[in-house]
């Protein structure tokens, strides 16, 4: 004998009650089957729907109507679809629910009372619905199938909404029936059974599946099919996660933890009977039916350490505290007596090693009948301080990790809560069942998709990502989104994950969940409706379930440099060209280090200083190991670099800056450049990365122009002034070549001071050499002297620029791949 159980989504439509049929007929050739049945899809809430509003006084008529409606559609479309089908049976069924549904939901409205032995019989007539309409079925099919009445034969004790089998009596019961007929084939309603005095109870919300086990191991069945919407076990609801795994095999013991802790597609008290008979257990997808399913029995082990990942919602978590708990034996078990008295169960149980306080969840709906029971068997204790008034932390979740390997292995626990870190998850209590199968933590519930989400891609997906959200789409804005377009592939065959979900540049904002495509972003962007902000970039991170944002700012706003501590404080990671955020004050340029620490997120700003050359990186590599900044000499801009190394090849000023303007080697306004401006703010980077606690006012600067030369014009009316200098200039170099020098344009530090200049260097100097766009540092220090550490190479373009930004982006996977 096999027992299939199929689910309500397994019964949604005549279509399905058909599917069903057919994977009954393919399997009664060989064996003797039992099937139980849950309610069509959905009937089982309109029913508790209509008791509540029933409950409350309110018009149940409306819904009771709809529900008749969808009786009368399953029936019409079982007609239509089967011509030989014999309905007569299952529309006495469907009247005979109808008139006492209006009979009893007529009573609780005017007494507004309904008893939980009403309600059970009234949300179980879904599931008896099901059994009348499949065995007609069954039957045109040609399947002598025999209804089994499950309210009769399947015994239970406890609650009358939740209760416990009683399996050695419903074996007696389901034995006898099955034993005096010959049918081969047994249907049997889901979800419903009776207690000794033979009242109906109801094996608790989706419980057909614990019915189906019941069933399995009152007749020690050859194995239990629980059919359902997905092809077996995910290692985390596949609903949630889109890349979850299917399981091929569960040990009895994962199977119980995972749906303990939520795992839905099984109810947690499921195994218990099958287990104790060791009856193989086959979850199964009636919409691909030669899938072959999860197996959950004694020898499904496997390798993997991790079986699954499960949540479970809507919990309150208590905690009982005081010095009365201290070493008084019987506390503990007082608590729990109390939560069993009134009904409620508790999901997870912690307590402090100094026996100071018990922290437990219980379902939220259940807090305050929890409470009543707590302070009424604790009244004394409480009043005379004994304990502590009991803590309430509503709204949380419990996220567990499952898997009979994670015995033998260290490190599961560390990987799970640097997971948990990594989402930016607090986590409120902790609990390991001493057999280590299962890891759980209480958390946030607001935080709990995030959480399954990071720790399944940590656990079970080794491709970690990069969430991008890129503002500012010029020059460097623009080859970075084609580099990354370029790169996708690639970095995706070596399990990275980049995705560009959002570009914005002053006006617009655009976003796609799905990640843009990088072929047609200017088209898209130009229609995008929202703009650039952190609440709406914030909120999308949330909802897309983002485990690893960046914003990247190609612009170079101050406006937006404003905003990276709020950026910081929401969880991006911030990776940036823009030099304005770490020229800003002191205080500001402190605080980002310390947010980013704080949230264990990244601010990274390589292409500050030398563009792509790795300036930053190499400093902090020094400093880190000990060393010390004495002096710094170098050509920052590579604007300048190429103006200098024109006019010694006898240029003019005025020729060359157009030269270099019409190159795109200057910003748009060449003054931006010739003020000295951007190499004094290169040079304070640099200055505070060597620990200097310095502000930009403290940078001398000379500028190139002489002081109020063609400052309040238009950038053209400048140009043309420009040639005013060119004799100056001229003269100058002709001096400096004289003296066997050459001019440049140098930054340095020295003593602790900053200062930008032109200065005339020897031929041999090393910078003497450094023009045509180049830029070089050399950087003195304890370890590199008398000869300095030099970096030189090209400190300016798009695409140099573009690759030291996209490295930066792939630094902020760093940390999360040693998770
Ligand atoms: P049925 O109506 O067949 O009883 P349920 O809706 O009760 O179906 O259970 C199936 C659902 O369980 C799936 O659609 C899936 O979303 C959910 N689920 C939750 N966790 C898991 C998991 N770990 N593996 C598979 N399904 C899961
Ligand atoms: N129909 C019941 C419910 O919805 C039982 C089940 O489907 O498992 O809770
Ligand atoms: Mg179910």
């Amino acid at each position: 004998m096999r027992v299939l159980k199929f689910g309500g989504s397994s019964l949604a439509s005549v279509q399905r009650f058909a599917e069903v049929a057919t994977i009954v007929q393919q399997q009664s050739s060989t064996d003797s089957i039992c099937l139980v049945l849950s309610a069509p899809q959905g009937v089982t809430n309109t029913l508790v729907e209509l008791t509540d509003l029933a409950y409350l006084g309110s018009d149940f008529a409306p819904l009771l109507q709809q529900l008749a409606q969808r009786y009368q559609q399953l029936l019409a479309d079982a007609a239509a679809q089967f011509a030989t089908v014999e309905l007569t049976a299952a529309r006495q069924v469907v009247e005979q629910q109808l008139q006492q549904l209006n009979a009893q939901l007529t009573g609780i409205s005017l007494l507004r009372h309904c008893p939980d032995h009403i309600k059970a019989q009234l949300l179980g007539l879904g599931e008896q619905f099901s059994v009348a309409l499949m065995v007609a079925l069954l039957k045109a099919a040609d399947i002598a199938a025999q209804a089994l009445d499950a309210v009769q034969l399947v015994k239970s004790s406890g609650d009358y909404l939740n209760a416990t089998a009683d399996i050695s009596a419903s074996e007696q019961t389901l034995q006898s029936a099955v034993a005096s007929s010959s049918a081969r084939v047994y249907v049997i309603a889901g979800f419903v059974s009776s207690n000794a005095q033979g009242e109906t109870c109801l094996l608790g919300r989706n419980g057909s599946d614990y019915s189906g086990a019941i069933v399995a191991a009152s007749l020690r069945a050859d194995a239990c099919e629980i059919w359902t919407d997905v092809d077996g076990v995910y290692s985390a609801d596949p609903r949630q996660v889109k890349n979850a795994k299917l399981i091929d095999r569960l040990s009895y013991d994962e199977a119980m933890e995972l749906s303990y802790f939520g795992a839905k597609v099984l109810h947690p008290k499921t195994i218990g009977p099958l287990a104790r008979y060791q009856i193989p257990c086959y979850i199964k997808n009636t919409l691909n039916p030669s899938a072959p399913g999860t197996c959950i029995d004694n020898d499904g082990e496997g390798d993997a350490l991790v079986k699954g990942i499960s949540s479970l919602e809507h919990l309150t978590l208590i905690t009982v505290s005081g010095p009365g708990l201290k070493g008084v034996v019987g506390m503990a078990s007082r608590v729990f007596a109390s939560m069993a008295r009134s009904q409620i169960s508790v999901s997870l149980i912690t307590q402090s090693s100094s026996e100071f306080s018990i922290s437990f969840c219980v379902p939220q709906l259940h807090l305050s009948a929890a409470k009543r029971a707590l302070q009424q068997e604790f009244e004394l204790e409480l009043q005379t301080g004994l304990l502590r008034p009991l803590n309430i932390q509503s709204d949380m979740a419990i996220v567990s990790l499952v898997g009979d390997g994670m015995r033998q292995h260290q490190g599961v626990a560390a990987k799970f809560f640097a997971s948990l870190a990594q989402a930016r998850v607090n986590v409120v209590a902790i609990a390991q069942d001493s057999s280590e199968r299962s890891i759980s933590a209480v958390i946030e519930q607001a935080a709990c998709k995030n959480a399954v989400k990071v720790c399944h891609e940590n656990f079970f997906s080794h491709i970690p990502s990069i969430d991008i959200f890129l503002v500012g789409c010029g020059v460097v804005g623009s080859e970075l989104l084609q580099q990354i377009h370029r790169q996708q592939a690639f970095l995706h065959s070596r399990q990275v994950k980049l995705t560009v979900y959002g570009i914005a540049n002053s006006k617009n904002l655009l976003l796609q969940p799905d990640g843009i495509d990088l072929q047609h972003w200017a088209e898209q962007l130009s229609g995008a409706k929202h703009q650039f902000s952190l609440p709406v970039l914030a909120d999308f991170v949330r909802q897309q379930h983002l485990t690893n944002p960046v914003l990247v700012d190609c612009t170079s706003a101050e406006a937006v440099a404003g905003q990276y501590a709020d950026f910081l404080a929401a969880g991006f990671h911030v990776v940036t060209p823009n030099k304005k955020a770490n020229t800003a004050s002191y205080s500001y340029y402190q605080k980002l280090r310390q947010l980013a620490q704080q949230n264990r997120r990244r601010f990274l700003y390589e292409t500050t200083v030398g563009a792509g050359l790795p300036v930053i990186d190499t400093l902090q590599g020094l400093l880190n190991a000990g060393d010390e900044l004495l002096a710094f000499e170098g050509i920052l801009s590579g604007s300048l670099s190429y103006i200098f190394g024109e006019l010694e090849a006898g240029s003019s000023l005025s020729d060359v800056t157009n030269k270099a303007r019409d190159k795109g080697f200057t910003e748009p306004d060449p003054r931006d450049d010739l003020s000295g401006m951007d190499v004094a703010r290169k040079l304070l980077i640099l200055a505070r990365e060597a620990g200097m606690t310095l502000e930009l006012s403290d940078v001398e600067v000379e500028a190139v122009l002489p002081a109020g030369f063609a400052t309040d014009c238009s950038t053209e009316a400048f140009l043309a002034q420009l040639p005013q200098l060119d004799a100056e200039f001229a003269k100058r170099i002709a001096q400096a070549k004289a003296e066997g020098k050459v001019l440049r344009y140098i930054g340095e530090i020295v003593d602790g001071k900053c200062k930008v200049a032109i200065k005339a260097l020897q031929v041999d100097h090393p910078l003497a050499k450094v023009k045509d766009g180049e830029n070089a540092l050399a950087i003195h220090t304890r370890y590199y002297q008398p000869i300095p550490f030099v970096l030189r190479g090209y400190g300016a373009g798009a695409a140099v620029t573009s690759a030291g930004v996209f490295s930066d982006l792939m630094r902020t996977l760093g940390w999360q791949q040693q998770v």
